[in-house]
């Protein structure tokens, strides 16, 4: 077998892109995308692993079973086959694993593969849509570019196994689920898969990057807690005797109030947001149910769990008030970035060679966050180091409908960080 020329991996990461990119799926339920990544492995002569081996259930947050059964029967009508959801054991995730036989460092790539719950733009201006690989699950789309991830991902796989006599030690490529929301990096991280790694990167297409600009994160993600509140009153009649009841939908109103009036912390920047809130029964029957999503961030973990401790200070307050039963579930959870400077210096020096890389930055302003920061703290807490980059595209702005990445011109260079990275680490 001969290796794949440079165009020949782009031309297959490309089409592997738009393929993923017609068949969006959100958090956890990332079937169909974990059987091709499997499939495409599989025809590699590797032997991925899933399931548990790669998912800890008891860090598993954010998953809703009632969707994962859907897109269970979902994946099945679209071909995929019983046993490979059985492999799965419910959860999806995939690692490769490339084996050198040569003693040396292990390596870890990290991508994910879950989209957004976003409908994607019908304009003819929208190059998916242009192109005809635009979304056939309406209302979903990979409007963060983790199409672009995990296909760049796999060929990396390919160009591992391509290149492997010229390498040493052993490299995990990580596919995970259920970034957005921040649910699955946890769960992975738990699994223990990363801990023997001595290095692990991950790379984001877009962000603060621009096209031809690769960037390197020295700082900027804050630590975020995602959290569910479910308020359960008492129903009454509204008109005859509402004194009886108890409304779930009041409670969860003064809760969100209060929320937004957290004070601020001196130690750092904070975010609050509540984002949905869906309470009530009908119009003249006091409110049993309120079911509240919301967010917190901050600078630091303190900062963090210091806007957790103050959420749950409010719900635990206004369940007294209203005398109303509440319920609190942690729905995701991401952590700051831990900095290795020199690997840092390294990626950066290894972009700069990129033909088609005009210019690379380092970004520390306040940015989202991103679970990846998890898998980073867990090889760092062994022993290991870890680097987290941008490949830029130019995108209007992520989660958008008319989200777009240039791929043919974007993703080569995050692919090519990434086999530069391995060449460099494990180079013989
Ligand atoms: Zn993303």
């Amino acid at each position: 077998m001969t290796a794949f020329t440079k165009a020949q991996y782009i031309e297959e990461m490309v089409a592997t892109r738009r393929k993923i990119h017609q068949m969006p799926e959100e958090g956890w339920t990332e079937f169909e995308t974990s059987w091709l990544i499997t499939e495409r492995l599989r025809s590699l002569g590797l032997k991925p692993l899933l399931g548990l081996k790669v998912i800890n259930p008891d860090a598993v947050m954010g998953r809703d079973p009632k969707l994962v059964a859907e897109a269970i029967e979902r994946a099945k009508s679209h071909g995929v086959p019983q046993s490979f959801i059985d492999e799965t054991e419910g959860y999806t995730g995939v690692v490769a694993v490339i084996d050198t036989g040569r003693p040396g460092p292990v390596t870890a790539f990290r991508a994910d593969m879950d989209c957004v719950v976003v409908s994607e733009s019908d304009s003819k201006d929208h190059v998916p849509t242009a192109c005809g690989f635009a979304s056939k699950h309406p209302g979903f789309m990979h409007a963060c570019g983790h199409d672009s991830h995990s296909s760049i991902a796999l060929e990396v796989c390919r160009w591992l196994v391509d290149h492997k006599d010229e390498l040493k030690g052993k490299f995990k490529v990580l596919f995970q689920p259920a970034e957005e929301g921040v649910r699955g990096g946890n769960a992975m991280a738990a699994s223990g898969i990363v801990d023997d790694c001595d290095y692990l990167i991950g790379g984001h297409v877009g962000t603060f990057a621009k096209l031809g600009e690769v960037g390197l994160m020295t700082g900027g993600f804050l630590a975020s807690t995602k959290i569910d509140v479910h308020f359960h009153g008492r129903p009454s009649h509204a008109g005859s005797d509402p004194e009886k009841g108890r409304s779930a939908l009041m409670a969860a109103c003064a809760a969100a109030m209060m929320m937004q009036g957290i004070p601020r912390s001196g130690e750092g920047v904070t975010r609050i947001a509540v984002g949905k809130l869906n309470a009530g029964e009908g119009r003249n029957v006091t409110p049993v149910h309120a079911d509240m999503q919301l967010e917190v961030r901050g600078a630091t973990g303190e900062v963090n769990e210091y806007m957790v401790q103050n959420v749950r200070n409010i719900v635990e307050g206004v369940k007294r008030a209203y005398e109303v039963e509440g319920e609190i579930v942690k729905a995701g959870e991401a952590t700051t970035l831990t900095v290795c400077p020199d690997l840092i210096d390294m990626v950066e020096e290894e972009a700069k060679k990129i033909e088609g890389v005009k210019r690379t930055f380092r970004e520390d302003k306040p940015a989202g966050s991103e679970d990846c920061t998890v898998l980073i703290k867990r090889v760092v807490d062994h022993g290991g180091k870890a680097a987290y980059f941008m490949f830029g595209c130019n995108h209007h702005g992520h989660h958008r409908a008319d989200f777009e990445i240039q791929d043919e011109t974007s993703m080569p260079i995050g692919f090519e960080v990434f086999c530069r990275m391995a060449k460099r680490l494990n180079g013989i």
